[in-house]
């Protein structure tokens, strides 16, 4: 392959006439997210989106509106447009199947194809589905319906022009189990295995006679005929690289094709076929993703639950549905949607792990630095750690297998490990101490911050320029050298900034707290326990138990005690000592031996126990409050 070959993805062109659902805009992010992850690399990107624009419903939605279908398409296409503009897509071209450069490039593959003899005219009796624009043989059809749409079809009988797709059955099969990534995931590549394999693949009709569907690129060697929009929407992917990508780079072949899984046959089937024909080489990969049910159902516009994404975005801001929409479920599965699981993940993961973290820098940095942060050389367990996640991180693999779940939870690791390095180094005692190694520290928060940051861009670009800005790091571009743990700078400053990520209080939360109400006590029932400061005067274990240990204990009074504390302390170390006692229980036998009340002890989680003291000296009996 060329050094000079560039990245080049792709999305499905959606169809014009849609409104753009959470479907449209998972499949559009993730394509942003690895366009976005190879510039980080340095590589030149090619990043294709666009709108299919031809065929019946155009035509037909047109005319309802009193429009002509180009009218219509240039109205509806601004759906497509204002949303990738919102989620903050970073596309390089936007095609529309009705651009002339496309539908020239459509004309010039067909009338290749046709000298090649790849396309036969021929006469053909098939059920047609008009919403569907498809003919089907009869043993497609459901209880004599669509399979697609279960509406009823028609039965016409007509001549059309065929794509000889039969002839490449058997190479399509052979190419696909010698390239095992070219359609992923696993399932889906068996999916289309074995559609190829169980039974002889037909021949695909690619025109629609000019008086029925006039909507559509003309047959360049019949005028009386329209092309059939599937094969003009697919050639998308090559026409664009025609007129909308720079030329000085080679972009063929495509690195992914990502789509959805319900346009899978149409990818790997008809497309590869075309190409096979066409003796051009096939895409790198097809990647079909999976479909997201709302609260367990599936999303259809009669249930009235189809997620729109601005609502969304509106309620919880654009990086947080990004981050939402690949944390959640591995790419290729299908996910669940609920604002709950949308809440969780902001609280927990956003506004808890990183929010917090990025926050507790900045002003720690603020306090104890001036916002100055000095490089340092210093290695220590954080860098050593942390250098080999981000190597696990950067695998080019996991990314182009779009594995993004995997990499948002190895980002969230560095997270941890860095708010851990936080607790355990304690810079706010450090600071008290003047010690030289502050700064140090906080170079290494910053440092793992800047690596954090870098690896979010793709996921959260808006977020990321925030934390990168505030990082001090606005003069230095986001790219491939960010990715290593030493970095050549100067000083830099850091700035605090508002929280980036404030919690989302929702109902589901009210109603822990409404159960919590239920179990809180007033004052007066505090009241009613009597504490009180108790001098240990003798101790001594109770014969033949481990554990308990007698004590005699001034509150005023003497008191016998009998407490479990014998594995954690000896009675020598127990007399002289001020512990907490509760004066007013009722008195229990322990092993036969009376105890007139508890004393009070805390259990660390190694089980080993800590009995609770006073500060100063008081005197015995002294009451707690
Ligand atoms: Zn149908």
């Amino acid at each position: 392959m060329s050094q000079n070959k560039g990245f080049y993805i792709t999305t499905p062109i959606y169809y014009v006439n849609d409104i753009p659902h959470i479907g449209h805009a998972y499949t559009t992010v993730a394509a942003d997210i690895l366009a976005r992850y190879m510039r980080l690399k340095g590589r030149k990107v090619f990043f294709l989106t666009g709108t299919d624009e031809h065929g019946q419903k155009v035509e037909k939605a047109a005319c309802e509106r009193g429009r002509a279908p180009k009218e219509h398409a240039d109205i509806m296409v601004e759906n497509f447009k204002a949303l990738w503009n919102e989620l903050n897509i970073s596309n390089d071209a936007f095609i529309r199947t009705t651009d002339e450069e496309h539908k020239k490039v459509v004309s010039a593959i067909l009338q290749k194809l046709y000298d090649k003899g790849e396309i036969e005219k021929r006469k053909y009796c098939g059920m047609y589905c008009t919403p569907c624009e498809r003919f089907w043989t009869a043993k497609d059809l459901i209880e004599g319906k669509c399979p697609d749409c279960g509406r009823e079809v028609e039965c016409i009988e007509e001549e059309n022009y065929f794509f000889l797709m039969s002839r490449y059955q058997s190479s399509l099969i052979d190419y696909i189990e010698k390239n095992p990534g070219y359609i992923l995931p696993e399932t889906r590549k068996n999916e289309v295995l074995s559609f190829l394999k169980t039974k002889p693949l037909g021949d695909l009709c690619i025109s629609r006679p000019r008086q029925r569907l006039q909507w559509g690129i003309p047959l360049p060697f019949d005028e009386n005929y329209t092309t059939y929009v599937w094969f003009d929407a697919l050639v998308n992917y090559y026409s664009a690289l025609n007129y909308l990508a720079p030329k000085d780079i080679e972009w063929w072949p495509p690195d992914h094709h990502l789509i959805g899984k319900d346009i899978l046959i149409t990818h790997a089937v008809y497309w590869s076929t075309m190409l096979m024909a066409l003796e051009m080489p096939l895409p790198k990969n097809i990647f079909a993703h999976g479909w997201w049910t709302v609260q367990g159902a599936k999303m259809s516009k009669s249930l009235g639950n189809v997620v729109n994404p601005y609502e969304v975005i509106k309620k919880y801001g654009v990086d947080a549905f990004r981050y939402f929409l690949f944390r959640e479920v591995s790419f290729g599965l299908d996910g669940d949607f609920s604002e709950e699981a949308i809440i969780r993940r902001i609280n927990n993961d956003l506004a808890n792990d990183l929010g917090n973290l990025v926050n507790r820098f900045l002003v720690m940095n603020e306090k104890y630095m001036n916002g100055q942060i000095k490089p340092t050389k210093a290695v220590d367990e954080l860098s050593e750690k942390l250098k080999n996640l981000i190597q696990e991180i950067d695998n080019e693999n996991l990314w182009n297998e779009f594995k993004f779940n995997i990499i948002l939870e190895k980002i969230w690791e560095v997270i941890s490990l860095t708010n851990n390095y936080i607790a355990k180094t304690e810079p706010w005692r450090v600071a008290k101490e003047n010690s030289e190694r502050l700064p140090q520290i906080l170079f290494n928060i910053w440092n793992a911050l800047r690596i954090i940051t870098a690896f979010l861009y793709p996921f959260m670009p808006q977020t990321s320029l925030k934390i990168w800005n505030a990082l001090g790091l606005s003069s230095f571009k986001i790219d491939c050298n960010i990715l290593n743990w030493d970095i050549e700078i100067k000083e830099v400053r850091t700035e605090k900034i508002e929280q980036i990520f404030p919690r989302i209080e929702n109902k589901s939360e009210e109603k822990i707290k409404e159960s919590k109400m239920e179990e809180l006590i007033s004052i007066e029932d505090f009241a009613r326990i009597k504490l009180k400061v108790g001098k240990v005067i003798e101790a001594e274990k109770l014969k033949g138990s481990e554990k308990l240990i007698k004590l005699i204990v001034d509150i005023g009074e003497k008191r016998q005690i009998v407490a479990g504390i014998g594995k954690s302390y000896s009675p020598e170390e127990l007399v002289g000592r001020s512990i907490v006692i509760v004066s007013n229980l009722k008195p229990a036998k322990l092993m036969g031996v009376e105890s007139q009340g508890m004393l009070l002890a805390a259990t660390g989680s190694d089980g080993t126990i800590s009995i609770l003291t006073v500060d100063r000296e008081v005197n015995p009996g002294a009451s707690i409050k």
